[in-house]
């Protein structure tokens, strides 16, 4: 899928048009190559009195080779804008954002960053700082609204409580965000718990070694998945549908992966998977359940068949692999369960009750899963993308089409590898203190938000 409008607004000609009549701009996304520095400029690093992030932040981004600058410096132009706002424990202490943030608004580079650390109101000793520290999210919300130019903004949120995987994995959130593999994540909140993480010898091969099943892995986002997460080191055992058996070998040949033709909703799908990888691998570090189908019709007109199909695909065989998995003990200490869940699931969306049902009910699982296997050490997170170029959104019809493409900050739809990079960042072993966590992939969309 090919997003025509962009591509000509983004010519020279196209430029002087939206330019003299207002057309919307949908800017060129800085995305991840390897080998790119983090950011295409310094970092200006500021902190509210009293924040507890500052200075271990600032040692982090020091040895991952980014230039640091202090506030003075406030004339130069900004890869990045990070601020520490765990210090702010009071509403008149918000104040300190407008004298960070007012004076480098305008110093922002393209497909710059903004990140926001603060404290989980939960968290917070006095209702005045949970107060002031929920205020943060109107902050990152509109800044990522606001500066557009294919800036984001995050709220990351740190536990009080940290430990040594809080440290890794909260250096490994900053260096997902502000590189170009976060493009389309806007306007989220990002909670970093306590929890088992390991940082990689490389940070280029974040994956190293790591076992990882993809569902859906024939086409799609399954298929940039599978290439994103080879790319990263990890060795990818690809799943899809036997009559989806071509692409699929040619999507695990080209990474020297492994393709397991299986239906999910079989009976024994389960038991094949789990006995393939135990007599394989012995083991799977992360399972990505992302195999998923629509079947929609507004419900008086909806058969029982379409929704039982849709809430079996993408659903319950999710739980039924894990099940099975758990039981086994097939993911050690230290894996992942990832599974693809869907703005409509937290939106809902006209014509798709029985999807968004099931989107939503993987957005329940992994709200009860996380706090149930934290004690094993195994994270579990979600990723809701919005609308995305593949096969599925291409069918939509042209007018829903392009609204849908242009709603959003970045006014454009993302691409199939802006959710492979969000879910292999989730799937690194530095990331496992992010746990729980539903982190949309949606170019800040302003359904559900
Ligand atoms: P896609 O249709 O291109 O790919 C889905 C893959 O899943 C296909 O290869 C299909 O054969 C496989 N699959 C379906 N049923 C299966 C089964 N029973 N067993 C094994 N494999 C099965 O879709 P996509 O756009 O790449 O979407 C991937 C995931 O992202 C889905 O869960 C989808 O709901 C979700 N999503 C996509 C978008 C988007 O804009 N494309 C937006 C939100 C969420």
């Amino acid at each position: 899928m090919t997003d025509r409008y962009a591509s000509f607004v983004q010519s020279a000609a196209g430029r002087a048009l939206v330019k003299r009549i207002g057309l919307p701009d949908p800017p060129r996304l800085r995305r991840h190559r390897p080998g790119d520095p983090l950011l295409p400029g310094p970092v200006l690093l500021g902190a509210a009195a009293d924040g507890r992030l500052a200075d271990p932040v600032g040692e982090l981004l020091a040895a991952a080779g980014v230039k640091l600058r202090e506030p003075a410096a406030a004339a130069a132009r900004f890869g990045a804008l990070v601020y520490d706002a765990t210090g702010i424990t009071d509403s008149t202490g918000l104040r300190q954002l407008y004298d960070f943030f007012h004076p480098a608004a305008r110093s922002v580079t393209p497909s710059g960053r903004v990140i926001v650390l603060g404290t989980p109101p939960a968290e917070c000793a006095t209702p005045r700082e949970a107060t002031a520290q929920r205020a943060l999210e109107g902050l990152t919300r509109s800044i990522g609204k606001e500066f557009a130019r294919g800036i984001t903004a995050q709220l990351v949120h740190v536990t009080r409580e940290t430990d040594e995987g809080t440290r890794v994995s909260l250096e490994a959130t900053l260096r997902f965000l502000l590189s170009g593999r976060s493009a389309y994540v806007s306007g989220q909140v990002i909670r970093v718990d306590t929890g088992t993480a390991t940082a990689p010898v490389d940070w280029e091969r974040p994956l190293d070694g790591q076992v990882v099943l993809v569902t859906g892995a024939a086409r799609g986002i399954g298929a940039a998945l599978t290439q994103v997460l080879a790319r990263d080191g990890a060795r990818v055992v690809a799943l899809d549908v036997p009559a989806a058996g071509d692409a699929l070998a040619e999507v695990a040949n080209e990474v020297g992966g492994t393709a397991v033709q299986l239906d999910l909703t079989a009976p024994d799908a389960p038991t094949r998977l789990a006995e393939h990888l135990a007599g394989r691998y012995g083991r799977v570090d992360a399972v990505v359940h992302n195999a998923g189908i629509t079947r929609d019709r507004t419900l008086g007109r909806m058969d029982a068949d379409r929704w039982d199909q849709v809430i079996d695909v993408n659903l319950s065989s999710q739980e039924r692999i894990n099940d099975e998995l758990l039981a086994r003990e097939l993911i050690p200490t230290g894996g992942r369960i990832i599974s693809v869940s869907s703005i409509a699931g937290i939106a809902g969306n006209r014509g798709q009750t029985n999807y968004a049902t099931s989107k939503a009910g993987v957005i329940g699982l992994v709200d009860s899963l996380a706090p149930a296997l934290h004690g094993r050490g195994i994270s579990v997170n979600a990723v809701a993308p919005g609308f995305i170029e593949t096969r599925l959104t291409a069918r939509i019809p042209l007018v829903i089409r392009e609204a849908g493409r242009r709603m959003n900050s970045m006014a454009q739809g993302g691409l199939p590898v802006d959710v492979a990079e969000t879910i292999g960042w989730l799937a690194w072993p530095a990331s496992g203190a992010v746990n729980g966590n539903v982190v949309r992939v949606c170019g800040q969309s302003l359904l559900g938000a």
